[in-house]
């Protein structure tokens, strides 16, 4: 054997042996006793904002609602069922805003699940007095199709406030089932609750002088708790679900609205087709403004993770710029 051929056998070896090392090491890695990551699953956009925030890298979380999709028309697949029975924690808004969830999650043989919801632990706004107050002063007659008998709106999250007991439960649930991280999620929590407390700070001085406290919305009536919460006057020609055509009897009682109240701008929303808004724009020369109700993000929006309270904030722009607020 010359010496040539000598070396390279001994560097098919070396090669060989630093394989095999490698090799070795991965196993390593792959039979680490590191304990695997709870799994959290939340569909719409609010709550997976907020989970993500407290656990930072401690857990995964998923939202089971792809984005761009319009969440009172959402269906779970079969894969997303499997998906959730995989799961440690299924956090969802309610029985009004997902009545899917309750057979599914009946149907689940994961008893560990630990299941949060806020239907027992937030007042709803329902049928009864204090939607009327936001129309005390239109004619309720042309509204009466969104006062029908026992309609509940499940839009809880667009109120500062609900958000705070939101933020709790969802807390708690990590503790009970990662308490080794106990502190991590608190703390968290906490940081994010005052995150919400100034934002809703900014709303209460934001649209506190106001040239008119009307807002008018081309979307669907998302937008109740909000305008309750901070005392304003919220117009639209459809119901709670985004599925209803407005008659015309009540779009033109909203542009007459408009018209006397001297408004410049009507708001219409981002997954829905701005139809009705634009149609309102066009009848009156009002410009077109938008207010998302973050339920769900686009998959623009997603893709660059964008925050709740960063929507929520070009949400208080535009409700200024539309309400001609100081
Ligand atoms: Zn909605």
């Amino acid at each position: 054997m010359n010496k040539k051929r000598l070396i390279l056998l001994f560097s098919v070896l070396v090669i060989i042996v630093a394989i095999f090392i490698v090799d070795i090491t991965n196993d390593d890695n792959n039979f680490s006793d590191k304990p695997e990551k709870i799994k959290i699953i939340t569909t719409i956009f609010p709550l997976y904002d907020f989970a993500k925030t407290i656990v930072g890298d401690n857990a995964d979380v998923s939202m089971l609602l792809p984005p761009g999709i319009e969440p009172h028309s959402f269906e779970p697949k079969p894969s997303d069922i499997i998906k959730i029975n995989k799961s440690d924690i299924f956090i969802y808004t309610g029985d009004f805003m997902e009545p899917w969830a309750k057979d599914i999650l009946d149907g689940l043989d994961n008893k560990s699940l630990h299941i949060v919801n806020f239907s027992d632990r937030l007042e709803l706004m329902g049928e009864d007095k204090e939607k009327e107050h936001h129309f005390e002063d239109v004619n309720t007659e042309k509204y009466e199709h969104e006062h029908e008998h026992g309609e509940i709106d499940p839009h809880i999250w667009l109120d500062f406030s609900n958000c705070q007991i939101i933020i709790d439960s969802i807390s708690n649930a990590l503790i009970k089932s990662d308490s080794a991280n106990s502190i991590f999620y608190a703390s968290e929590a906490e940081k994010l609750k005052n995150d919400l407390s100034i934002l809703d700070d900014n709303f209460k001085e934001g649209l506190n002088f106001c040239e008119t406290n009307t807002f008018i919305h081309g979307g669907h009536y998302a937008f109740g708790y909000l305008a309750k919460r901070y005392e304003l006057n919220y117009l639209t020609a459809q119901g709670f679900m985004p599925n209803s055509e407005p008659t015309v009897k009540d779009l033109i009682a909203l542009i007459e609205q408009l018209k006397e109240k001297e408004i410049k701008y009507v708001f219409y929303e981002e997954l829905l087709s701005p139809k009705i808004a634009k149609t309102i724009s066009s009848e009156t020369g009002a410009e077109l403004l938008l207010l998302n109700p973050a339920s769900n993000l686009s998959k623009k929006d997603f893709e660059n993770n964008i925050s709740f309270i960063a929507i929520m904030e070009k949400n208080l722009e535009n409700l200024k710029l539309g309400m001609q607020c100081q």
